[in-house]
């Protein structure tokens, strides 16, 4: 090897792969490229670790590749934690492996099991899968696991895990005739290396020089708000988003997803949800209709996105916050991919500004607290009304005090009490204290019912006068 060689030249790739890369453009390998492959081509054990987005695929998959011939037997398997990443590792090696005719198959849950062995029956020489998947079909008799020279990890951080680890460990050592073992992620907590020593025989560890995030292309901010106006900060985020912007917003739930984007929906901004719950080839449509840029806003899980690969992606929002840190990289992770420019935004209620502080300690990252875009100068309305913002008016009861504008004179507790029950059907234990004079009378509401409330009792008639129910800030 000559280092005066530059680009993927400098290693006499098979012919087919060669071809492969410049005909897909690529120029040079990147820099965990650069580590890994050369040590992978010698057959050693690698231990891979660069961030998010930096072609660990074709790390480890270029290595891979080169290693399988046409032969109808598995010589290789690549594990993934999810379908989308299965389906997504399968299709770069397929783009890699040029005209070099390997048959490559990929194994994943919640589609049809008869088709998929039957495709591993008439002969496969890589494999790539989900576990589950890879047990059954192992199982059923139709993956062949002895032929197996070379295992391999993605994401491997998640697949040593606890929830993992045991299927994992099932198949490892189902491939008995196995000689190398590669491993990739884009971290490595000291307890995953320590699960990894298992699967390992004098493994090259090549990890990026600098472990601190490194995340320049991609400008970080936060903003301070209440749960009722997220999706108001959202409507800002996405209204001075620009056209031909490609949006992945961030929430914990699958029911957050569905709510918002049903919710976006009624403010005229499409958008579709992508959750583990939803059938593959339904969050196979929705991956490609984003990457193809016929979708422009996706709410997603983490489960449903971690580590997919859409070029484009401008921004990223945290709706909500993940609880681990670790997880908030892997999602700004998804824009400024391959030194494009990205912007990550997150939302903080009170109490998860701690949170965002503990993610730049944790991370050296720089994320401050600042207002959402503002309105276009061409736009007076709001893309998404703001609205009272009941979790910052309510009291550490979670009590909202309302004012009924309704004299002393005019009523007695008991009846309005009463009324409010009565007209808005809610349980009287949501009513708190009432307190009267002279022209006012405050009544406590739980804050989980006073925005309905109001809305049923507002301007209706309670003997003879028309309510005006107001928050009371204080
Ligand atoms: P990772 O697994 O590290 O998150 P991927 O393997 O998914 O990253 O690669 C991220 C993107 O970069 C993909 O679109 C991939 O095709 C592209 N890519 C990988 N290697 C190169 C390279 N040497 N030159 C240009 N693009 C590359
Ligand atoms: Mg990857």
């Amino acid at each position: 090897m000559s280092n005066t060689v530059k680009g993927f030249d400098r290693w006499d790739l098979d012919s087919h792969i060669s071809k492969a890369i410049s005909d897909r453009g690529w120029e040079e390998p990147t820099e965990i490229q650069i580590e890994a492959i050369p040590h992978a081509r010698k057959g050693r054990d690698v231990v891979g670790q660069a961030k998010t987005g930096s072609g660990k695929t074709a790390a480890f998959g270029i290595p891979a590749i080169e290693r399988c011939e046409v032969k109808g037997k598995i010589q290789a398997i690549i594990l993934c934690p999810t379908r989308e990443l299965a389906v997504q590792v399968s299709e770069e090696l397929v783009i890699l492996q040029g005209e070099k005719g390997l048959n490559i198959e990929t194994v994943y849950g919640g589609t049809d099991i008869e088709k998929q062995a039957k495709r591993l029956d008439a002969g496969a020489d890589m494999v790539v899968g989900t576990p589950g998947r890879v047990i059954d079909m192992a199982k059923r008799g139709h993956l062949k696991m002895e032929d197996i020279e070379l295992f391999c990890l993605d994401e491997a951080d998640r697949m040593l895990d606890m929830g993992f680890f045991p299927d994992v460990l099932w198949i490892f050592e189902r491939t008995v005739n196995r000689e190398q073992t590669l491993l990739f992620s884009a971290t490595f907590p000291q307890e995953v290396l320590e699960a990894a020593e298992e699967f390992l025989n004098d493994p090259v560890h090549v990890m990026s020089e600098d472990l601190e995030v490194e995340v320049p292309e991609i400008e970080q901010f936060a903003i301070k708000v209440g749960r009722a106006n997220k999706l108001w900060a959202l409507g800002r985020i996405i209204g001075n988003s620009g056209d031909g912007s490609q949006i992945l917003v961030f929430t914990n739930t699958k029911r957050m997803v569905e709510l918002i984007v049903e919710r976006l929906g009624k403010f005229r901004f499409r958008a579709v949800g992508l959750h583990g719950d939803m059938p593959q080839n339904k969050r196979e449509r929705v991956l490609d209709s984003f990457r193809d840029g016929s979708e422009s806003i996706v709410v997603a899980t983490d489960v449903a996105a971690r580590g997919l690969d859409v070029d484009g992606i401008t921004h990223v929002v945290n709706y909500d916050l993940p609880d681990d840190t670790e997880v908030y990289v892997h999602r700004i992770g998804r824009t400024g991919r391959m030194g494009k420019k990205g912007e990550a935004w997150s939302f903080a209620t009170g109490a998860e500004v701690t949170l965002v502080d503990k993610i730049c300690s944790t991370w050296g990252l720089e994320i401050p607290f600042t207002e959402p875009p503002a309105l276009p100068d061409n736009r007076e309305r709001d893309f998404i009304p703001r609205r009272d913002d009941w979790d910052e008016v309510s009291d550490y009861f979670g009590m909202v005090r309302v004012n009924m504008k309704i004299g002393e004179s005019e009523t007695t507790k008991r009846a309005l009490i009463d009324w409010i029950v009565k007209e808005s059907r809610i349980p009287e234990i949501a009513i708190g204290e009432v307190t009267s004079g002279d022209n006012e009378t405050i009544v406590e509401i739980h804050v989980e019912k006073v925005a309905y409330v109001i809305d049923v009792i507002k301007g209706r008639d309670f003997l003879g006068h028309s309510l005006e129910p107001a928050i009371v800030n204080s």
